[in-house]
């Protein structure tokens, strides 16, 4: 039995795994894709203090490094079930159980969808979620991007750099993102802004080649032909599997306090997928630590 596992191998898992090292406490992260979390998408952070601009690939390979070298263990599983056992916790993953002492939830949140018709099956034939991973592949050509927040103003910026032209598609005039890179996105001559429309319907058979936009304050439609389509509506979280363990608000984030306890002693969330007002990298470090110290205490406690 570990003395503590942690579920979500993203920047707040990482950081409690490195915390619970350093106290001596052994660890096991279980994380159901790749280590680094919804980072790997950024193609640019900013913001992590100390660090003027670096890209979300290699600030998160430098930490899974950092988790590795500290001795924390990783498990490749989606975890289906966690549930209390004698002494501790334990989570099933497939055919595959683990158990721990205590236990640290940083599942994340996931990228939400449009909810359009076909946009499942146009998924990876130009409907993408993650620019850094696929802009690639329209470099040179026409692009869109869909939503307002600091990711798809991220993403436009960064298409724009590979791409002849890129549509910015928001649904009101303001975007919610930060002033700044708002700024840089009016500035970039090759960011065509398509503001206060929504998308209506993804045209295409085999592959995405257009978009039908409706203009939200005349009701007008359009059509805008590009092979592809970057949807950076924001994040939800999926934390049901955990829900007998730890409270849910109504959009399904965990509820805990700045403390990250959980009404389960032993039981402590971290980072996205916890209720907050702030979902940043800082944010998810800053309770990665919190959580994983207060695992510790509890632990040394019982
Ligand atoms: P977000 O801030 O929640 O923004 C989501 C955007 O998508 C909003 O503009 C929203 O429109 C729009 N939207 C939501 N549902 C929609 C729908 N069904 N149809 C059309 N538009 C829809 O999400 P985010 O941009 O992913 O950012 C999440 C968090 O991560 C934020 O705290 C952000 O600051 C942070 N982040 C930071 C960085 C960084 O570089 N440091 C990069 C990315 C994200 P409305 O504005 O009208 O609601």
């Amino acid at each position: 039995m570990y003395d503590i596992l942690i579920v979500g191998g993203g920047p707040a898992g990482l950081t409690a795994a490195i915390y619970a090292r350093r106290a001596g406490k052994s660890v096991l992260v279980v994380e159901g894709s790749g280590l680094g979390g919804q980072i790997l998408s950024s193609p640019l952070v900013e913001n992590w203090p100390g660090q003027a601009a670096v890209s979300g690939a290699d600030w998160s390979e430098a930490l899974s490094r950092q988790a590795a070298d500290l001795g924390v263990e990783t498990a490749f599983r989606q975890v289906k079930a966690a549930e209390p056992i004698e002494g501790g916790f334990m989570l099933t993953a497939g055919r595959k159980s683990f158990e721990g002492r205590a236990l640290i939830l940083c599942t994340g949140a996931k990228h939400r969808h449009l909810g359009l018709p076909r946009e499942e099956e146009l998924v990876g034939r130009g409907v993408s979620y993650c620019a850094t991973c696929d802009g690639a592949f329209y470099a040179g050509g026409e692009t869109a991007v869909a939503g307002g927040g600091d990711s798809a103003l991220q993403s436009a910026l960064y298409l724009s750099g590979i791409c002849k032209t890129v549509y910015l598609i928001h649904r009101r005039e303001e975007f919610r993102g930060s002033e700044i890179l708002a700024r840089r996105v009016r500035e970039r001559e090759n960011i065509v802004l398509k503001l206060s429309r929504t998308i209506q319907a993804l045209e295409g058979e085999d592959k995405l080649t257009g978009l039908v936009l409706r203009d939200v304050t005349t009701g007008g439609t359009e059509r805008l032909a590009v092979p592809g389509l970057f949807v950076a509506v924001g994040q939800a979280p999926e934390n049901t599997p955990f829900a007998p363990l730890a409270e849910l608000d109504e959009s399904g984030y965990f509820i805990a306090g700045e403390d990250c306890r959980t009404r389960t002693p032993g039981v402590f969330v971290a980072g996205d997928c916890r209720a907050k007002s702030l979902r940043q990298l800082t944010t998810a470090a800053a309770d990665g630590s919190v959580a994983a110290t207060a695992a510790c205490q509890w632990l040394d406690g019982q």
